[in-house]
């Protein structure tokens, strides 16, 4: 950067005690889903954040101890020795990127079942095994001899991260997923010794560990405190005032502190539920406590926003997760002032499903998250073209936008031909729908990007049959057409129609395509389980019908307890006055009544209705693929491909990554599908074996 901009102000170096941040961008630590299992992955996801600019680039949290296993959770371990390599590589990758790396050691406390381990959690009181799980576990209150131990695994821990070569270390106190966050907290912490009670004793532990943290560093690394400042998961949990003490206490001992809330769930709220910027009510104000950089999160994408976060004195560096993974360039593209070019994160948390299904991060904004090693994908950078191939792209919902972007910065000829007037597909229509409206960044991001390029040309209002597609002799066809939903019932439950006669039968298709059911009231059915069952609900009711909502789960849109929606969802419903009938399915429909059954009793009960809306299951739209598919030899075309909802109704994310793959493979020679088409990693078998005795079978040592 050259003239002055109004971002200057982000790109200022900040010292954090032994080391300088060369920016204000800082990506905190954040959960992935490979961990231990895909640490080559993991190297590469965050080289990349590196690469894009991030001054700051930590794990996720790493376990110091088989006390604190989280399994079935998949983050990073520093149990001894032998997780070494693996760290190091993570170190290593960031360094090569350009960044510093931190590591965000953490001992989970009474939060870790130790479901892999079998040790017995260790928590400040006798208590269940909280927040994340109800396993039937309970944790231990700590002995004197528990707290000397977790101090000493805790130093042990920051000097193995020193030894390999990190330069932040943490010393994590927040989510309820830390056991010095228990301590701190008087709804888990009620002990009368010396480490509960008042919150000088509360923060003791705390203390202890940062003071035997800058020990071991000794001005080698610089230590970061993650800490909640708000909210929790239940009542009595840490609040304002016991955040503004620790801070008076022990501000000046850490380098660094960041902010977070008393939970993942608040701290990482989607835009359905909270806008950029939602953490600065509890943040404003604290870091007048300390002379020490503070950082802090809020889903944010606007430079201007970042900077009115400095100027106002709320943070001192731009801490980000989500947008670091829906555009690991963002600093790049804001220092270069590209921000056309920036990939917003819409806050749908569809990365955090990865980490909560123990499967590897995705993203809907970016496709290339987690296929970074995998596939060798790049968020900026794809493969040249390697003929003069035109392809057609049909369909612009998200994987037709996605796979014609993609193809187009390959350098491919790319014709966008879509239906309607309107580019977007079902992202256009569905961010109408009540709290998605962030969602037609998946849409902008792709236009804009076509936009710019004079290789890809978008043909509107082209619904384009198999005829034009043979007339026009295109050679090779990409069909993203999409799906429907179904209105006959059919979804998880039913595998067959159900029995409807003389009552009015909506979708969600007619729905977004603006058809609203005639009579006042409507029950929806939700067999689909991810958000749409609910947010319809909620849009009829704010047209004014009296909705119920029937869903066979024990809670409506059930699958979001992965996004961290489920329990706001129901609480929003209940709120609009729509009656939750849980564990209960949909079995027939008649005039004036939807017939629903107990999942259980099968018992049967009247619901009073003039429509039924089927939240069900979706149909692809795949007709064009397969009358195309027949004329590949008897015609020009010689290849074509169903990408997205169009081959199999998904994600909006699935879409997305799907018309990158199409982009990313066309022309490729691929590995036969008998082989596996990505690359990864196998554990490592032990050299020694048996290495142990095994007494059933009596083998030898
Ligand atoms: P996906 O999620 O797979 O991208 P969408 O349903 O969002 O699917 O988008 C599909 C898009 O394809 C819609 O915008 C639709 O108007 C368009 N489309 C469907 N059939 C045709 C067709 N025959 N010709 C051109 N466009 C089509
Ligand atoms: Fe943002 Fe959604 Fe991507 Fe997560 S998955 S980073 S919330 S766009």
């Amino acid at each position: 950067m050259t003239e002055s901009s109004p971002y200057d102000i982000l790109f200022e170096p900040v010292q954090i005690g032994p080391v300088t941040a060369k920016n204000r961008f800082y990506q905190v630590p954040h959960c992935n889903g490979m961990g231990y299992r895909d640490p080559s992955a993991q190297a590469a996801m965050r080289r990349i954040k590196a690469e894009g600019g991030w001054s700051v680039v930590n794990t996720e949290q790493v376990e110091i101890h088989p006390t604190s296993d989280i399994a079935p959770f998949i983050e990073l371990r520093i149990w001894d020795d032998q997780d070494l390599p693996h760290l190091a590589r993570i170190a290593d990758a960031i360094h090569e990127g350009g960044a510093l790396a931190g590591i965000e050691l953490a001992h989970n406390g009474m939060n870790a079942p130790n479901l892999y381990s079998r040790e017995i959690p260790l928590g400040p009181m006798h208590l269940p095994v909280a927040p994340d799980t109800i396993a039937p576990i309970q944790a231990r209150a700590m002995t004197k001899r528990d707290i000397a131990d977790l101090r000493r695994w805790h130093r042990n821990a920051v000097q193995r991260s020193i030894d390999i070569g990190y330069d932040l270390v943490y010393v994590y106190a927040a989510h309820g997923y830390s056991g010095l966050h228990h301590f701190l907290s008087p709804r888990y912490n009620q002990r009368t010794d010396e480490y509960g009670g008042s919150l000088a004793n509360r923060m003791r532990l705390l203390r202890e560990v940062l003071e035997d943290t800058l020990e071991i560093a000794d001005g080698k690394a610089a230590i970061a405190c993650r800490i909640a400042v708000e909210g929790e998961y239940g009542p009595n949990g840490v609040h304002r005032e016991d955040i503004q003490g620790v801070l008076t206490e022990l501000g000046e001992l850490p380098d660094l502190w960041d902010f977070a809330m008393g939970s993942w769930e608040e701290d990482s709220l989607t835009s359905r539920f909270g806008p950029e910027g939602s953490q600065e009510e509890h943040v404003a104000g604290l870091k007048a406590l300390t002379s020490k950089p503070v950082v802090g999160v809020g889903r944010f994408t606007s430079p201007d926003a970042m900077v009115r976060q400095i100027r106002k004195g709320i943070l001192d560096l731009i801490g980000a997760a989500r947008p670091s993974i829906a555009d690991p360039f963002l600093p790049n593209k804001i220092r270069d002032r590209q921000l056309e070019s920036i990939r917003e994160c819409i806050g749908c948390n569809i990365c955090v499903t990865g980490d909560q299904t123990m499967s590897i991060i995705r993203c809907t904004q970016n496709p290339s998250m987690g296929e970074e090693y995998r596939r060798g994908w790049h968020p900026e950078r794809i493969k040249p073209k390697t003929s003069d191939a035109r392809i057609a792209v049909i369909g612009a919902g998200p994987a037709g936008l996605e796979a014609a972007r993609a193809l187009g910065v390959r350098g491919y000829d790319v014709n966008l031909l879509e239906a309607g007037r309107e580019l977007g597909g079902r992202v256009t229509l569905e961010s109408k729908l009540p709290g998605l409206s962030a969602w037609n960044r998946v849409r902008d991001y792709r236009v804009l990007a076509i936009e710019a390029m004079p290789n890809v040309e978008v043909f509107r209002e082209s619904p384009v049959s198999a005829e034009d597609v043979l007339e026009f002799g295109f050679e090779h066809v990409l069909v993203a057409t999409g799906s429907t939903w179904r209105t006959d019932g059919v979804g998880r439950f039913h595998t067959t129609p159900i029995p409807v006669d003389g009552i009015e039968i909506l979708s969600p298709s007619d729905i977004l395509a603006g058809t609203l059911p005639a009579g006042q009231r409507v029950v929806v059915y939700d067999d689909d389980y991810y958000y749409m069952g609910g947010v319809i609900a909620e849009a009829l009711r704010a047209a004014g019908k009296d909705v119920s909502i029937v869903t066979p789960s024990a809670q409506v849109s059930q699958w979001t307890m992965h996004t961290f929606e489920v329990g706001k969802i129901q609480r929003r419903l209940i709120e609009a006055g729509i009656v939750r009938h849980t564990d209960h399915a949909v079995v027939s429909a008649q005039p004036g009544e939807v017939t629903i059954a107990s999942v259980y009793t099968e018992q049967h009960t009247r619901l009073e209705a003039d429509a039924l809306v089927m939240v069900t299951a979706r149909l692809p739209k795949d007709e064009l693929f397969t009358q195309l598919e027949s004329h590949i030899g008897d015609s020009d075309l010689l290849t074509v491909r169903g990408i997205g909802d169009a081959w199999a109704p998904g994600t909006i994310a699935a879409a997305v990554w799907s018309g990158r793959r199409a982009a990313e493979e066309f022309e490729v020679d691929l590995k036969p599908n008998d082989d596996v088409q990505f690359r990864r990693e196998v554990t490592a078998l032990d050299p020694i074996w048996p290495g142990v005795t095994l007494q059933s079978t009596g083998a030898a040592k």
